[in-house]
């Protein structure tokens, strides 16, 4: 009678509506735990290769950087720098062009499935390259007010530059430009708000106040509150006493004169002093890499730009 009963309540189990809703929901739960695990290992996967292809980048930018000083600091720079930015890294081929203008980066480290291991998928190799490029920039949003006039910079000794014409050795000529009504005295402290490009042409500057300009710049080199302070051969990127310069073919003094922006190019200003001569800024002009479009028919002037290629 009992057994009886069960096979009953079996048969019932079986054929009943309700038996019918409990295996599709048996059956649906196993599928969205299923889809949820594939989900999660593609996810992770996606996620770790993310973050592979961005320690890359950052490592090629770092390299790149360098790369324009020095190539076996680049070098060094990069390899000490993805250890650090990615974890278990089991391959790292770093590869520089013989005109030191592309560095390429290739990392991998290996990846295991969290859910998708037990169904049997086996583990793999995570690898991402990337290139930078460097060279001439085509632009630049930030310049200071003064032009230079193009010539070979030298970047292993240090320069005065004055709005005067001098005979003292190592006396370079820069221009006061007029960009706009107000702006010479904010483009020193902050840099020139709109975006000027090679080709451009620019204009002297005729009226301003030399103690004004002066001024200006102390308030530059006091807003480098780095430590230990910087100079020509050790300095934080992007420090105040960096100034980003256009390079025009001919400075002119007449206001009516156009002056054509032929490339840029960074000088690191050491100190700053007004003589009765005019405006000297002391300082070095720098091998240096901003973020900026990047122009091969550009000369560098000792600045470039970097683009990652993938
Ligand atoms: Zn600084």
């Amino acid at each position: 009678m009992i057994n009886m009963q069960k096979k009953v309540n079996l048969k019932q189990f079986i054929f009943s509506t309700k038996g019918s809703s409990s295996i599709v929901v048996v059956c649906s739960a196993v599928m969205i735990l299923l889809t949820a695990a594939l989900v999660t290992d593609i996810g992770y996967a996606a996620f770790e290769r993310y973050k592979l292809s961005k320690g890359a980048k950052e490592v090629a930018k770092i390299g790149a950087a360098e790369l324009i000083k020095n190539r076996e600091t680049a070098v060094r720079m990069m390899k000490e720098n993805a250890v650090q930015k990615v974890s278990s890294l089991s391959e790292m081929d770093i590869k520089i062009s013989d005109n030191h203008r592309e560095i390429s980066i290739r990392l991998g480290k290996p990846f295991e499935y969290i859910f998708l291991g037990y169904a049997g998928i086996q583990s793999k190799e995570l690898k991402e390259g990337v290139t930078a490029r460097l060279s001439g920039i085509s632009q630049y949003k930030g310049i200071r007010p003064f032009a230079v006039e193009k010539q070979n910079f030298r970047f292993d000794q240090d320069f005065i530059l004055s709005n005067q014409k001098s005979e003292r050795p190592n006396s370079i000529r820069i221009r006061e430009l007029d960009l706009g009504n107000g702006d010479f005295e904010s483009s020193i402290l902050y840099g020139f708000r709109k975006n000027l490009k090679a080709g451009n042409g620019v204009y002297p500057l005729n009226e301003f106040s030399k103690e004004q300009t002066e001024q200006c710049i102390k308030q530059l080199l006091d807003k480098c509150k780095h430590k230990p302070r910087c100079t020509p051969e050790n300095y934080q990127r992007d420090c105040s006493r960096i100034m980003i310069l256009p390079v025009v073919g001919k400075l002119q003094d007449e206001n009516q004169e156009i002056m054509k922006i032929e490339g840029f190019t960074a000088f690191f200003i050491k100190n700053t002093n007004t003589t009765k001569q005019g405006l000297v800024l002391e300082g070095r002009f720098l091998k240096y890499t901003v973020d900026s479009r990047i122009n091969d028919a550009v000369p560098d002037f000792g600045l470039m730009g970097i683009e990652l290629i993938q």
